[in-house]
């Protein structure tokens, strides 16, 4: 071996046995776990490492911007009934066949669940006729109007506050089926049920009606005016004097409405030429 040849070797042991780069050019490469050595003459050049490309980060979904609280206005005003009323051109004229036609009536989806058509009942004659929303539960398990708690409501504003019987006078509902849980009616039902409703007060020619809450109110004057601005007006359908007021329900949840209600019934009073507050006693007439 010549001294280059020996330097080289001890140098070599030097650097394995002390772990330290030696600064010597003529040194061949150590090789070196994890970093790349240059490659052996006559070797394949190592492919270039290619760095991952970077994945711009997927930009988060954009959320829908929230829908506008409603204003006062939007919450509390009413629409106006919408949908023009389908009316039929040959009704029965009398209520008995009028109710035999509405007995079996599919003109509306308020068919599908109810258990008895609600016509209306009362005096055919009578000179005052009361007009609600829809039946309710105990209205459709009895195919009566106005027999569950704001029905004997409206029984006792009748007998007491007018000195009428319940059979004195006529009580039916915009809606003949009951809508599912008790929601108000939609407009394309009433659209279909609304010329029974004008029938049966065509038949009965009242002296006045008496508009049950806002549903009724709405449809029979198609007007969408609170019911604060429509109680106390002079209103009328078809030539026939109106009475807006409360609707019995409403007098159950809002009990200091009933003294409205006592002077709207005073109105209707006056109406009929009665006394404005009845004589004590039995209702008898
Ligand atoms: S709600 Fe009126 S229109 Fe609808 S199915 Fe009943 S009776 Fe017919």
């Amino acid at each position: 071996m010549d001294l280059r040849a020996q330097v080289l070797a001890w140098l070599r042991h030097a650097a394995e046995a002390y772990g330290e780069d030696l600064p010597c050019a003529a040194m061949p490469p150590r090789r070196t776990a994890g970093r790349s050595a240059a490659p052996p003459p006559g070797a394949e050049p190592a492919p270039p490492r290619v760095r991952a490309p970077l994945t711009p980060p997927t930009p988060a979904p954009r959320r829908p911007a929230p829908a506008p609280a409603p204003t006062a206005q939007s919450a509390s005003t009413p629409k106006p009934p919408s949908t023009p009323v389908q009316d039929l051109p040959s009704l029965p004229e009398g209520l008995d066949a009028l109710f035999d036609l509405v007995a079996t009536c599919k003109r509306c989806r308020l068919h599908e669940g109810r258990t008895h058509v609600v016509f209306g009942e009362g005096d055919p004659r009578a000179r005052v006729v009361f007009v609600g929303e829809a039946p309710g539960a105990r209205e459709d398990e009895t195919g009566r109007p106005f027999v569950g708690a704001a029905g004997q409501l409206l029984t006792k504003i009748i007998e007491n506050a007018m000195g009428l019987t319940r059979a004195a006078v006529y009580i039916a509902n915009v809606n003949k089926c009951r809508p599912p849980n008790n929601r108000n009616p939609e407009p394309d039902e009433v659209a279909a049920c609304l010329p029974y409703l004008r029938q049966q007060i065509r038949a009965i020619r009242p002296q006045v009606i008496v508009a049950l809450g806002r549903v009724a109110a709405h449809n029979l004057l198609g007007t969408s005016l609170p019911m604060g601005q429509l109680r106390g007006r002079d209103l009328e359908y078809e030539g026939i004097p109106v009475v807006a007021t409360w609707h019995p329900a409403y007098l159950l949840r809002q009990p200091e409405a009933k003294r409205e209600t006592w002077e709207d019934i005073k109105r209707v009073n006056r109406l009929l030429g009665l006394p404005d507050v009845p004589p004590a006693g039995r209702a008898t007439r």
